[in-house]
């Protein structure tokens, strides 16, 4: 099922939960709605499920129109953060539920009712626990336990709220691979919601950013990684470091460093450069050579990767940048060095309408 929201509009009181909100959900993708809290993503996920009605909008499904659709004729499947699983029924009764409450003219035999939770809890991998109560499941067990109870109605949409959020950080690493492998296998359009940007760019086809109840970027995560449309999509999706300054034809000059602004000429004015701090090269100063002259505070080389905290020799702002631990050993950098760095890739804003 295709998912297309149109100009939603919602309010709590004075408070815009939801700012003219358009978005396009493809058939069978699976789209992370990121974004730091109170920005409106489970606002808008309960809008489309019909749970929560917007002030103005519309919500087309396979594009019709499904404004004024109960939410049981939407076909939708939840999961939420804290799953909500019967207690006193075993797995297997929590995921057949769906199936027993069904109008009777609808409802499958008991033996259809048997097959279809054995191929589910199958599909979940959690075949072997149908007879255990939710109190005796971990919690990434009761979650895909919860996934199972969602998918026995077989749903068109499948909408996900911070599935993961109450799991610890290896439980819930762990679930999103599952996650995305099982939506491969399925292939149902499911909508999730979350605060964590590596989850989004891990496991979505399409991410997007909300922020204050705004679209600030929709496309795929290498898309919104590699081209952020605004600094807030590029301070919301990794470290970045930020050198501020001025633009003037083409060059951003930053305290005692200038560089060349790539892409398209921008206006003149304040602008800043936002640079990742794997995209920093570093080198030993040597007098004259080019670039942002900096102090090796400190060096954390753990693993593949070192990283360093640099201070500017201009403005004593901090830079965080990150090497191989290889080229890192192999320059045998102490602390108190004095360096030279230089950004590979940079992207620079112009503050719309500031002067130089
Ligand atoms: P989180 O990641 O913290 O869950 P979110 O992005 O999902 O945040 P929403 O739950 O959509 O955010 O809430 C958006 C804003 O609307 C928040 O500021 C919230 O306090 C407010 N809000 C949500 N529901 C209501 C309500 N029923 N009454 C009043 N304000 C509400």
């Amino acid at each position: 099922m295709t998912i297309e929201v149109i100009n939603i509009n919602k309010r709590f009181g004075d408070f815009v939960a939801l700012n003219n909100v358009s978005l396009d959900f493809p058939q069978g993708e699976l789209t992370a709605l990121l974004g730091p809290s109170g920005c409106g993503k489970t606002t808008l996920l309960r809008i489309i499920a019909g749970l929560e009605h917007p002030d103005s909008g519309r919500v087309l499904l396979d594009d019709r129109d499904a404004s004024h659709r109960h939410v049981r004729e939407r076909q939708v499947g939840f999961v939420f953060q804290h799953y909500a699983l019967f207690k006193h029924m075993t797995v297997f009764e929590n995921v057949a539920f769906g199936l027993r409450v069904k109008p009777r003219a609808e409802r499958p035999s008991e033996d259809q009712i048997r097959r279809k939770v054995k191929e589910l809890l199958e599909l979940v991998q959690l075949d072997w626990l149908a007879d255990r109560y939710p109190p005796q499941l971990s919690g990434g067990q009761r979650q895909r336990i919860a996934l199972a109870r969602a998918l026995a109605v077989e749903p068109r949409v499948l909408l996900l709220d911070e599935p993961f959020g109450a799991l610890d950080a290896k439980v819930r690493k762990e679930l999103r691979r599952w996650l995305r492998r099982l939506h491969d296998e399925l292939h149902v359009t499911s909508i999730f919601v979350t605060h964590d940007q590596e989850e989004a760019l891990e496991v979505a086809d399409q991410v997007v950013l909300m922020n204050k109840g705004n679209v600030e970027q929709i496309g795929a995560p290498d898309q919104v990684y590699n081209h952020p449309a605004s600094p807030f999509v590029y301070g919301f999706l990794g470290n970045v470091n930020m050198f501020h300054g001025r633009v003037q034809d083409g060059v951003l000059a930053s305290g005692d460093a200038s560089f060349a602004v790539p892409g398209q000429p921008q206006a003149d004015g304040k602008g800043t450069a936002y640079v990742r701090p794997h995209d920093l090269e570093i080198d030993r100063y040597t007098p004259g050579a080019e670039g942002i002259v900096v102090k090796l505070r400190r060096a954390h080389a753990i693993g593949p990767l070192a990283q360093l905290d640099l201070e500017r020799s201009d403005t004593a702002e901090l830079i965080e940048a990150v090497m191989s631990n290889e080229r890192y050993s192999h320059l045998q950098l102490k602390e108190g060095e004095t360096l030279v760095v230089r950004p590979k890739r940079l992207h620079v804003f112009v503050d719309a309408g500031v002067a130089i």
